[in-house]
């Protein structure tokens, strides 16, 4: 039975906040077991049906979640916009499951987004909303991210306005995909020290996404801890094209602390830790772009 629209509303915060803290975890994927099996409050709610691409549970008046999968690319599916075209599922399009994923769209409910990247491998996007339908072409658009609240997407008053709110939902699309695709190649681990707490641990880009050749690929990120990471950006630790840890000058001539000496200066010099498979090696040309950019 459907819960009142306050249990409502509530019920699907903590289950967001719940599905947030399980990613921090578990490196910003979860397993199909994960997700049917998921606990809210004590009482089992699953995220994902066992045999549908949509979720549309008996406690909400409108859909709860849905998958996308990597057998029909994602990217395929996203348009210049930046937007997920999302299929109608077969059948009446007023009727089914069309019908919630409809209400989510007239009460600008937020859902999760799951991508599919491989059996047993979901990433979520929370939030995302559906934000309209063509119904001639049997499809939803559905933008993921707080920046693709309606109210920002609706009537944008202006061109750059528009093209702005569009990159940026582009690249939040992205974001979540390419943190489980890096912490799926280097095990979870630091590639620099090779701490193994996937929740200190951030999926780097080498050249920054901000740049346009910054592209979300697993070879254009590394898995680096909090303070690694931090270093990385801040150029105070390179990295070379030829996997060699670099510790600026400033840094290395510097005294005090057991952070400073283990976990800065003992790097210098260290090799990368890459991941299992050669394919997902970072690129040594986006390497070399950014070492240039690296103050010895
Ligand atoms: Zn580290």
């Amino acid at each position: 039975m459907a819960l009142n629209s306050y249990e409502q509303a509530r019920l699907r915060l903590a289950i967001f906040a719940d599905l947030e803290i399980m990613m921090d975890r578990n490196g910003g994927y979860a397993s199909r077991d994960e997700l049917v099996n998921f606990e809210i409050e004590g009482k089992r709610l699953g995220l994902i049906d066992y045999s549908r691409g949509i979720r549309n549970p008996i406690e909400f008046d409108s859909t709860l979640s849905v998958v996308t999968s990597a057998e029909s690319p994602y990217s395929d599916n996203v348009g210049d916009d930046g937007l997920l075209r999302y299929s109608m599922r077969s059948g009446d399009p007023v009727g089914g499951d069309n019908r919630k994923l409809r209400v989510a769209m007239e009460t600008r409910t937020p859902i999760i987004l799951f991508e599919k990247l491989k059996p047993n491998v979901y990433v979520p996007s929370i939030p995302a909303f559906v934000i309209d339908e063509i119904r001639s072409e049997r499809y939803f658009l559905i933008a993921a991210g707080e920046a693709a609240w309606p109210g920002s997407l609706a009537t944008p008053e202006d061109e750059i306005a528009k093209r702005y709110v569009e990159q940026v939902v582009k690249r939040r699309v992205h974001q979540p995909v390419f943190r489980a695709r890096v912490m799926i190649a280097y095990q979870r681990t630091c590639a620099v020290c090779r701490l193994a707490h996937p929740e200190l641990l951030d999926a780097a880009h080498i050249v920054p996404d901000s740049n346009e050749r910054g592209v979300a690929r697993v070879n254009n990120g590394l898995a680096l801890c909090k303070i690694h990471h931090a270093a990385f950006d801040r150029n105070l630790m390179g990295i070379s094209p030829d996997y060699v840890v670099h510790v600026s000058g400033e840094l290395l001539r510097e005294s005090g602390g057991t952070m400073l000496k283990h976990a800065i200066q003992d790097m210098h010099n260290v090799g990368l830790s890459l991941p299992a498979s050669a394919e997902n090696y970072p690129s040594r040309e986006a390497l070399d772009f950014r070492f240039s950019t690296f103050i010895h």
